[in-house]
């Protein structure tokens, strides 16, 4: 058996605000050989260091105005309806697609935004995006029904390890990470791939869940827990390794979180939207509690109600799609959970109000002033800076991308964008279930970590890389020419000199793949269980 060539282990949301104080006490043995025989560097993620966006740019190496992932929704044909998107939607060519085309083998273990599972050559498991049930979960397709009957129900890590009464449940995350790699190492054994990459959601979750904990107690508390949990499970991948590259990466980093902004409830206040009148929202509510109630009819009863009233769910499907803002009256709002600001274009959204052109980049500048102004409950500002979307990002997506961007300092603070609810004040909180009393405690950062090891990298001290380098140095180490127009840099720095010499980089006029795959929309009823899901996890209404 061969291993893989290179190994890239993504802990998603893994910092060295917490791997650093763990090294100095001497946890974390194999993080620590692969730092210290390789070299490191802080990661700088995108704006937003948001999961779907920031994986996306990393395994394409370009940015969302091209690859046209933003979030984990996005904004439907009228402009306002939200839709949860998966890895379908991504519109430029991943390392894997490209791969495929030179014929290297590929596996690849619940990257964030891969479902439907793609094809390569090898084998996949999709990531969180993927719905609980089978379609679309592994390829080959025939892979799920093997490791359910060897492994038993898959142990996934996308939902929050947290026990009903609020507390990490470090049980399940030592499960699901011994599971995953069990997996893994059972599929490149067999399939014996070339690139190997395997992502971990557990840093992630934990910082949400559980950040003060780590403040307060350090090495005690359930995230230093988290993080030696990993830790092992880097073991076991860097030993299977036999020697050979081994890469290590993050998303984003993770740190406190000191506030919710309610994006909806401060434009209200500026006078850019106008929220229905509550009789109107009343009646909203009695769809959503026929909606609940539906759900507990007892399953046997389901098909009965079904075959009487056929179609009904599909309708109430729609009609629970409404919102709380008056659109007629409405010249911006907000969605999502980080902070992003959508100008009501006529023309472009249904109701829009705001003319193109000069109209539109007045309410705009207007709007991203006064957001800089927003003070946090001690009166300090709290805005580190409000970007206008192609100040950031260019290419054909970039209509996915909100208008403006709003950055909190640090991202201690958060800008949500709530559609369905509406709020008094402006000050809000992200729960961790619906109607949980237990909330957000942890923010994203927007410094991740990387590292390389093995016989093609070199003993440096620490620098730092952007994450759209992490492909064009995945497609290197694999031997592959690099697509000039991909974004990111080798990492030389991390690189052994002589490895470089012998064979420097090489680039490739041909422009960007083309990805032929129409998105995919889910089934209404596995969209009802992905929504559920993300909304446990916080990121959607
Ligand atoms: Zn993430």
């Amino acid at each position: 058996m061969a291993p893989p060539k290179l190994t890239v282990i993504g802990l998603d949301a893994a910092t060295f605000d917490v791997i650093d104080p763990l090294l100095a006490a001497g946890q974390l043995p194999n993080i620590a050989r692969v730092l210290d025989s390789g070299t490191g560097a802080t990661l700088r993620s995108t704006t937003h260091p948001l999961t779907p966006h920031a994986w996306t740019t990393m395994v394409t190496g370009v940015n969302a105005g091209r690859h046209g992932v933003w979030d984990f929704v996005e904004r439907d044909e009228t402009g306002y309806e939200l839709r949860v998107i998966n890895g379908s939607y991504r519109r430029a060519a991943a390392v894997w697609d490209r791969l495929r085309l030179s014929g290297k083998r590929v596996g690849l273990v619940n990257i964030p935004f891969t479902w439907p599972a793609p094809k390569v050559n090898g084998f996949a498991i999709a990531g969180m995006d993927a719905a609980a049930r089978e379609s679309g979960m592994t390829n080959p397709p025939e892979l799920f029904d093997e490791l359910r009957r060897e492994f038993g129900p898959l142990e996934l890590d996308h939902r929050f390890p947290v026990t009903s009464e609020g507390e990490p449940d470090l049980d399940f995350i030592r499960r699901a990470a011994e599971q995953k790699v069990e997996i893994t190492l059972r599929l490149s054994d067999r399939f014996e791939p070339e690139l190997l990459w395997v992502v971990f959601m557990a840093a992630d979750h934990i910082h949400h869940a559980a950040w003060p904990d780590w403040e307060d107690r350090g090495p005690d508390s359930a995230v230093a827990e988290t993080y030696r949990i990993l830790d092992q499970a880097v073991g076991r991948l860097v030993e299977a390794a036999s020697g050979n590259d081994v890469m290590l990466v993050s998303d984003h980093g993770g740190g406190s979180l000191r506030g919710v902004v309610n994006l909806n409830a401060w434009l209200a206040q500026e006078g850019y939207l106008t929220y229905t009148r509550p009789t109107e929202q009343l009646d909203r509510k009695f769809v959503d509690a026929l909606f609940a109630l539906r759900r507990r009819i007892p399953k046997r009863l389901r098909y009965w109600v079904k075959q009487r009233a056929g179609g009904l769910r599909e309708r109430m499907y729609e009609r629970r799609q409404y919102s709380v803002v008056d659109w007629a009256q409405t010249r911006a709002f907000s969605y999502g959970a980080f902070g992003n600001i959508v100008v009501n274009v006529r023309g472009r959204n249904q109701h829009g109000t705001v003319e193109p052109g000069d109209e539109y980049d007045r309410v705009r500048e207007e709007i991203a002033a006064k957001a800089m102004g927003i003070r946090g409950p001690d009166g300090e500002p709290i805005v580190a800076a409000v970007h206008r979307r192609e100040d950031l990002f260019e290419g054909p997506q970039i209509e996915k991308i909100p208008d403006l961007l709003v950055e909190f300092h640090n991202y201690e603070w958060l800008g949500k964008g709530n559609l369905k609810t509406r709020a008094e004040t402006i000050w809000d909180r992200i729960e961790l279930e619906p109607g949980s009393k237990h909330e957000y405690v942890g923010s994203h950062r927007h410094d991740g970590i990387f590292a390389l090891a093995g016989p093609s990298a070199t003993k440096r001290e620490r620098s730092a890389i952007e994450i759209a380098d992490v492909a064009p140095t995945v497609l290197y180490l694999l031997g592959e020419e690099i697509p000039v127009d991909l974004e990111g840099r080798v990492v030389a720095e991390a690189i052994d000199p002589e490895v470089l010499d012998r064979r420097p980089p090489e680039y490739d006029d041909i422009t960007l793949m083309k990805v032929g795959r129409p998105a995919e929309g889910y089934a209404p009823e596995d969209a009802e269980e992905v929504e559920r899901r993300l909304r446990g996890l916080g990121y959607i209404e």
